[in-house]
């Protein structure tokens, strides 16, 4: 009984593993897409069978099954729709394997009632660990009376029962931990992964991020032999902000500014903060004087902005762009950075507030 107790818990990590790496992106039932659903309530369904197949022997003509686990995970980590998948493959299985008797027709009931049951606890508002074990018990209950109305006239029932709900609790037990460990553990991937590419005041691109985005897109762009733009832009006498308004207000122009990009370029073109007060705008299949003309449009639409302050003062900045074009202004894809930062000091000597290519 030891080593089918091991098999089953074994089966149940694989499981929860591979179902946490499909949901990676995603902790709870309200982000997650139809398709990962889906997949989640199929996993669980399959997980439920599996456990059907490798059930625990208890003596020569009685097993026990874990499949009620499943279907507690799918309720409170899945919501309706993998719940309904998981319960379907759970009856589905019951009676195609086992074929159709008045056990089968139990056990399609008993799961039908666990899942109702479990979906109503996983919505109540309450800790996760406090449905988890409701769920448990409300399963065991149901597991109880289903094996009362199979086995009942058996002497040994009580003891069956016994190893039941002693089995189910250390095995649920050891499952609730280890998936409260992969879900902080997928949480945890998905803020690192957020924070080592993401600029943490204006959330655009940092520096990081463009210089990936930036070789990737040179190289797409010598492949597919498309354009490729890029303006560099820098905040006019942004110094001056900071010593008249703080630091912090500084920020907010930041932060404020990476919005005004965001909004005036195409949706697949990349913008990022750079460092300090200089950003990035990559336009990918973009010619010189489409590139031209957004640069222009950006310029205008920050110098047209008024930017509000955490006291409520109204302040207006101007931006200076140095814009680089392959193949027209540049003919070495490599060199375009380069030549970008070299149009904005020229866009700065000039007298800022402009755009220089
Ligand atoms: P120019 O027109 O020549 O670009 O003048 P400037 O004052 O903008 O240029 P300079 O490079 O001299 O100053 C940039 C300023 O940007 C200095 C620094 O205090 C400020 N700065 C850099 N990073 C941040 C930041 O994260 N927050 C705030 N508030 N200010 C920053
Ligand atoms: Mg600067
Ligand atoms: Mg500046």
């Amino acid at each position: 009984m030891i080593k089918d107790l091991f098999i089953n818990m074994t089966i149940l990590i694989s499981f929860i593993s591979l179902g946490g790496q499909v949901a990676k992106k995603h902790n709870y039932e309200e982000n997650n897409s139809l398709r990962t659903k889906i997949i989640i309530g199929t996993i669980l369904g399959t997980l439920g069978c599996f456990l059907m197949l490798f059930s625990v022997k208890v003596n020569d003509n009685t097993i026990i099954d874990f499949r009620n686990i499943a279907i507690v995970i799918s309720a409170l980590f899945g919501g309706p729709i993998p719940i309904f998948i998981t319960t379907a493959l759970i009856a589905v299985f019951r009676v195609a394997y086992f074929g159709v008797n008045i056990a089968s027709l139990i056990g399609v009931v008993a799961a039908v009632l666990n899942s109702f049951g479990c979906w109503y606890i996983a919505r109540r508002n309450i800790k996760t660990w406090r449905k988890w074990v409701y769920s448990i018990i409300y399963v065991l209950v149901v597991a109880t009376i289903a094996l009362f109305l199979i086995l009942g006239n058996r002497s040994d029932f009580l003891i069956i029962i016994s190893i039941y709900w002693i089995s189910f609790c250390l095995v649920s037990a050891i499952i609730y931990w280890y998936i409260k460990y992969s879900l902080a553990a997928n949480r945890l991937f998905n803020r690192l992964q957020k924070e080592s590419t993401k600029d943490f005041l204006t959330g655009l691109n940092n520096v990081r991020q463009f210089d990936f985005v930036f070789n990737s897109t040179m190289k797409n762009a010598l492949n597919k032999e498309e354009s490729l733009s890029l303006l560099m832009v820098d905040i006019d006498f942004f110094k001056k902000v900071n010593d008249t308004y703080g630091h912090m207000e500084g920020d907010i122009v930041l932060k404020e500014l990476g919005k005004i990009l965001s909004e005036n370029c195409r949706h697949f073109d990349e913008v990022s903060r750079n460092g300090g007060e200089e950003f990035s705008v990559l336009l990918p299949d973009c010619a010189y004087p489409r590139a031209m003309q957004i640069a222009e449009r950006i310029k205008d639409a920050v110098k047209n902005h008024s930017f509000t302050l955490s006291t409520g003062v109204q302040i207006q900045i101007t931006i200076s762009i140095g814009v680089a074009s392959y193949p027209e202004t540049i003919q070495d894809i490599e060199k375009l950075m380069e030549k970008a930062d070299t149009a904005l000091y020229a866009a700065k000597r000039s007298g800022r507030n402009r755009v220089c290519s």
